[in-house]
């Protein structure tokens, strides 16, 4: 069953081609995962760098993560600017025009916290999971298309975990080091040259 569930794996070892049985749920949830089409949300100086991880430098469109401008194509809102309490609405209208199921990132500290507008702002949202489910955080004034990029990988991981198929749910696995774990080269341990 482990080579009908894992359809990506089974690609992999077989070049040329071949036969492959699989049940629908293991295709869908390999595609479903690999074709995060992008809601982009820009509404401030975080934009910058959301619109610059669609260029040629950072190549999204290899994750299979294209910006698409009409909710009903997108899977995931990335949400990359300030918020205000008169935008809100339309942000949640679009945001519930996407197709189920659907993921928000929430990128830069103003769509994560409110940022520099948390204290002494009354037209501000303190974050944007104060309307919508937030599925991945960036922290940054701004953070870097590189950001982005991992926040997009985590999501995959994330998304990889369902499935389509009612009741099921596959095990986690991550290619990517846990947050804090140390380098290729580097001592396991802070400080581990000192002494
Ligand atoms: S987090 Fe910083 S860069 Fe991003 S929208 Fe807010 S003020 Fe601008």
């Amino acid at each position: 069953m482990a080579f009908v569930d894992d359809l990506g794996a089974a690609l992999d070892k077989t070049p040329g081609g071949g036969i492959i049985l699989t049940s629908l749920d293991a295709v869908m949830d390999w595609s479903r995962g690999k074709s995060l089409w992008m809601m982009p949300m820009g509404t401030a100086c975080c934009a910058m760098e959301l619109i610059a991880a669609s260029f040629s430098r950072f190549d999204f469109d290899r994750h299979g993560s294209i910006p698409r401008p009409d909710p009903r194509h997108c899977d995931v809102m990335v949400v990359a600017g300030t918020i205000t309490r008169k935008m809100a609405p339309a942000v949640q209208r679009l945001y519930d025009q996407m197709p189920d199921p659907k993921w928000v990132i929430a990128m830069g500290n103003c769509a994560v916290s409110g940022g520099i507008f948390y204290y002494d702002t009354y037209s501000v949202v303190r974050g944007v999971d104060e309307f919508l489910p937030v599925d991945v955080y960036i922290a940054g004034c701004p953070p870097r298309p590189e950001s982005l990029q991992d926040a997009i990988l985590r999501l995959r991981e994330q998304v990889s975990t369902d499935s389509i198929a009612p009741g099921k749910s596959r095990a986690l696995k991550s290619d990517l080091p846990a947050p804090g774990s140390p380098r290729k080269g580097e001592p396991s341990t802070p400080g581990g040259d000192a002494g």
